[in-house]
């Protein structure tokens, strides 16, 4: 597995993968990299500590994700990790957050004390599909909801079960954010089947996201060089 890379257009960026604690929600269907999560606190700063060796603070931003919450590092991680800004003179962070921990973000924001990027993992603002049938667990109702905590939402697209209208919905909500991610779904060991012609479909009306500097699309799941 891959745990350090740049992110060369658009926010140029370093980015680790780290190893966490386990997602704290983890109840997601289409979700399989949980499976990365670990109990051993010392196997994870152990693993931790040397990727973030990799860090050079080239373009002064550092995206960290760790198949959990930021929430779920653990405290010597997060120490570890406030050195590489310190050091490495990074002036913008990007974490990940689930929707429950959207009350805690600013003691992120705090321990860190540069701006930082909020992203959390929406895949949806079809409440029903996204709840009833992903198993979220985001209970917001609409965008400005989440716009009230973080900057920058995650989409999936792709997903058996997924209309047109719906991601089209999601493709014109996330022009209300300063930053978005767009996931195309990529079938993994879970039993969440990708639509081959939805995607087929999205490529053809949606590739000009390809230049859009808010938005980052991942056409692979490892398209950002990690995972
Ligand atoms: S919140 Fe993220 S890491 Fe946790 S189960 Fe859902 S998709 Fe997976």
């Amino acid at each position: 597995m891959n745990r350090y890379s740049k992110i060369l257009n658009k926010t140029k960026r370093e980015i680790v993968l780290l190893k966490a604690k386990p997602c704290k929600w983890g109840k997601c269907i289409f979700c399989d990299y949980i499976n990365d999560n670990e109990v051993d606190e010392d196997y994870i700063d152990e693993v931790n500590l040397e990727v973030l060796k990799n860090v050079t603070g080239e373009f002064q931003v550092l995206e960290v994700i760790d198949s959990a919450s930021v929430f779920e590092l653990t405290d010597k991680t997060m120490a570890a990790i406030k050195k590489v800004v310190d050091e490495k003179n990074i002036k913008r962070l990007f974490f990940e957050a689930h929707w429950i921990y959207r009350h805690r973000l600013d003691e992120i924001r705090d321990y860190f004390g540069v701006p930082i990027t909020f992203k959390t993992g929406v895949e949806t603002f079809d409440n029903d599909f996204r709840e009833n049938y992903l198993k979220k667990g985001a209970s917001f109702t609409n965008w400005q909801e989440v716009k009230k905590y973080f900057d920058s939402p995650c989409i999936m697209v792709g997903i058996k079960g997924q209309t047109k209208e719906s991601i089209a919905r999601d493709m014109e909500i996330i022009k209300n954010f300063d930053h978005a991610t767009v996931n195309i779904f990529e079938e993994n060991s879970t039993d969440v089947k990708r639509d081959d012609e939805l995607v087929k479909w999205f490529y053809e009306n949606y590739r000009y996201l390809e230049d859009d500097p808010k938005v980052d699309i991942l056409f692979n799941i490892t398209d950002f060089g990690v995972g």
